[in-house]
């Protein structure tokens, strides 16, 4: 969404030919570095020669700066700094702690490190002096030390425009003693929030392994890095999302850029921090249209054991051909995983699994029908942009939101409730691929596809956000 006042006009040279550096310092969990560098590669495209790009990163979880342009800077924080904790995983996993340890952490590294930078960058001929940082919206730490040293900020929010305006109105759902539930009840944890629908209570409960206090500390660092920014970067696109970013527009009284979906603007950078496995393109080759279903959880979700027995039951029971990502970390206390017994003479031939997919390739296949997914952003993002309908089974953070989003107001897919037996399993894929209601959903998510391309357009509204970004950026 273009800035109040700002109209659109070519980024590049902007500045007064200034050359300048704009760094950036992501999130070190999948879902935030991908976008953070997919920002970075956007920028710096279309910035042409007049922008240097830096990258701080998390020593653990590192991005491979040879998977992107070579004029990037990356630049390490915190090595040596304990990291097992700051990893979430499994079933008691904290993400609300880890992202407050993350903080207190990388801190005073980061402190260090941003001195070095824009001391090296003066020195330097012709280098460009740092502009700004851009700042993933949960690292109110580092935005801190920047505002020490003099550098302004802008915040990049890796999710949707709807889950900011969820998180914005927590506070008062706090205080009108709606949050948290007074009970488990399912009467109450059902109740509609009338201003945010169409969500419910229990949609606010982030997850089940953080505390309330853990969360309330989180999201209000969250609404104050935004807050005290001079912009927050939004990685969706105006024709998704149109109210809502209005009610964001309107309840944060800073400039807003809606730049998404980032990873159809972005070329030249890949941020995968597993391998993927390529060999699944050349088996979807030989698959028919729109009769695939792909399973993933992204790189955090997770399940038990029986839950993955009953997962490929259903798969194995529907018929319906699959490929499904079972990540090393995916199944909760199992080192190994192992598939039941049968499973493989029973899928033979219409079924793959892999331990890591190159995922935006495999949702734009033309054999791909459907998502089983978790609902982390990017993969909703990923899949709408690709007119992918999907089966929704979200576990925690904002995933939530998504799937209502997805279910209720887009039309383009449904949750799949309740504990995981493979008798639903097998009813949910068949009426998602094969049913007229499931054509229905790929058809509105066609339509949704159709937007996100007009947006990304030379004169589309992302496109214009870029530009406007950049504008910004060079006038600091
Ligand atoms: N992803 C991938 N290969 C896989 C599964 C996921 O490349 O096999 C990517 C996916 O394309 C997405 C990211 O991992 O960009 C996951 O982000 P998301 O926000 O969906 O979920 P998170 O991992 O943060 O829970």
């Amino acid at each position: 969404m273009a800035t109040a006042g700002e109209a659109a006009s070519p980024a590049a040279g902007s500045g007064g030919g200034r050359r300048r550096r704009v760094l950036l310092f992501p999130v070190p969990f999948q879902g935030h570095l991908t976008p953070m560098l997919q920002l970075a590669g956007a920028l710096h495209a279309r910035g042409g020669g007049g922008l240097g790009v830096t990258v701080f990163y998390a020593a653990f979880n590192a991005p491979d700066p040879a998977r992107h342009p070579a004029a990037f800077r990356f630049v390490p924080v915190g090595e040596g700094v304990p990291s097992a904790d700051l990893l979430p995983s499994g079933s008691d996993a904290d993400f609300a702690v880890a992202l407050l340890r993350l903080n207190d952490r990388l801190r005073e590294p980061f402190r260090d490190r941003l001195r070095q930078a824009l001391a090296e960058e003066e020195e330097e001929e012709g280098g460009g002096a740092a502009a700004c940082l851009v700042v993933d919206s949960n690292l109110r730490g580092m935005q801190l030390v920047a505002e020490e040293l003099g550098v302004p900020t802008l915040v990049l929010r890796t999710g949707a425009a709807a889950c900011l305006v969820a998180y914005m109105a927590f506070p008062a759902l706090c205080d009108k003693g709606l949050l948290p539930p007074a009970s488990q009840d399912k009467a109450q944890l059902d109740m509609p929030l009338d201003e945010l629908t169409p969500l419910r209570l229990r949609d606010m409960v982030f997850s089940p392994t953080t505390t309330h206090g853990n969360m309330e500390r989180c999201l209000q660092h969250l609404l104050d890095a935004a807050r005290s920014s001079s912009g927050v970067i939004l990685n969706t696109f105006q024709d998704l999302e149109d109210s809502d970013l209005q009610k964001i527009t309107n309840g944060l009284g800073v400039p807003m850029y809606t730049v998404g979906p980032l990873h159809k603007i972005s070329s030249g950078t890949e941020s995968s921090l597993l391998a993927q496995d390529q060999t699944c393109l050349k088996w979807l080759d030989k698959q028919e249209a729109d009769s695939v279903l792909y399973v993933s959880l992204g790189s955090l979700a997770s399940m038990d054991e029986k839950e993955l027995l009953e997962t490929a039951w259903g798969l194995a029971n529907s018929q319906s051909p699959f490929l499904w990502v079972i990540r090393h970390n995916m199944v909760r206390s199992s080192h190994q995983v192992s598939l039941p017994e049968g499973f493989e003479e029973a899928t033979h031939g219409r079924g793959m699994v892999v331990p890591w997919a190159p995922q935006q390739e495999v949702l734009a296949h033309h054999a791909i029908g459907g998502f089983w997914t978790h609902n982390g952003w990017n993969s909703t993002l990923e899949s709408i942009c690709e007119g992918v309908p999907m089966i929704c089974r979200p576990q925690f953070a904002d995933q939530m939101i998504n799937m209502r989003y997805v279910q209720e107001v887009w039309k383009i897919g449904f949750e799949l409730e309740g504990g995981l037996e493979r008798g639903k399993v097998e009813m949910a894929i068949t009426k998602l691929l094969c049913t007229e209601e499931g054509r229905q959903m790929r058809q509105r998510a066609k339509d949704l596809r159709d937007k996100a391309v007009k947006c990304i357009e030379d004169e589309g509204s992302s496109k214009s956000a870029i530009d406007l970004l950049l504008k910004r950026i060079m006038s600091f």
